[in-house]
């Protein structure tokens, strides 16, 4: 969907597509520079992260990547996490020794990727990376070491390219902030 389409419910647009897909072919350069020779999985977490993965995972040429999902769902009131997360769908995929890469949509609190880290790396891989497309520094509640980040955001209520609000805008092409008199 066009941003023209929901106009007045965007606030400002922080992110073009055309700028997205540059950022996300610059991580995918450094990925597949860190993992030449490797054999990685990518673990994306629904539903917000389809779109990032969708586009990082073909944007990677060089790397014979596998992909497997998760759904979480971190319990917490309106826009904000609480950090309680509860796993709806698990992996298929054993990591024992496998190079695991988390595909996530944006880091805000931090709490959701902090336990699914810690979740993963108690499975036995090779290691556990993160790539997120975009952080709130701001808002950081927890410490998270996330090796690739598309960008830096200030900490407002952003939708787009797979963020939603309500389960509506995740199809928006740009990242833009939501107007606040839509969830005022
Ligand atoms: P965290 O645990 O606070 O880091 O964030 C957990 C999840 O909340 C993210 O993976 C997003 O799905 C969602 N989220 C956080 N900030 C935003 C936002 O600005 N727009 C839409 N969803 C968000």
């Amino acid at each position: 969907m066009d941003s023209d389409a929901i106009a007045s419910d965007l606030s400002e647009i922080l992110l073009t597509e055309d700028q997205i897909r540059e950022r996300i072919a610059e991580l995918c350069r450094e990925i597949e520079s860190d993992y030449e020779g490797r054999e990685l999985l990518l673990v994306g977490v629904l539903k917000g992260a389809v779109m990032v993965m969708a586009d990082l995972a073909r944007e990677l040429r060089k790397a014979d990547v596998q992909m497997d999902w998760m759904a979480v769902s971190s319990y917490g009131t309106g826009t904000q996490s609480s950090g309680v997360v509860r796993i709806l769908k698990d992996l298929d995929t054993d990591l024992t020794d496998k190079d695991v890469l988390i595909v996530e949509d944006i880091v805000d609190s931090g709490l959701t990727l902090s336990w699914l880290r810690e979740n993963l790396e108690s499975r036995g891989p090779a290691s556990v990376e993160i790539c997120a497309l975009l952080r709130k520094p701001d808002a950081a509640k927890v410490e998270i070491d996330a090796r690739y980040v598309g960008f830096e955001i200030p900490n407002s209520f952003v939708v787009g390219y797979g963020l939603d609000y309500a389960e509506r805008y995740r199809n928006l092409r740009s990242v833009a902030v939501l107007s606040p008199h839509v969830y005022a």
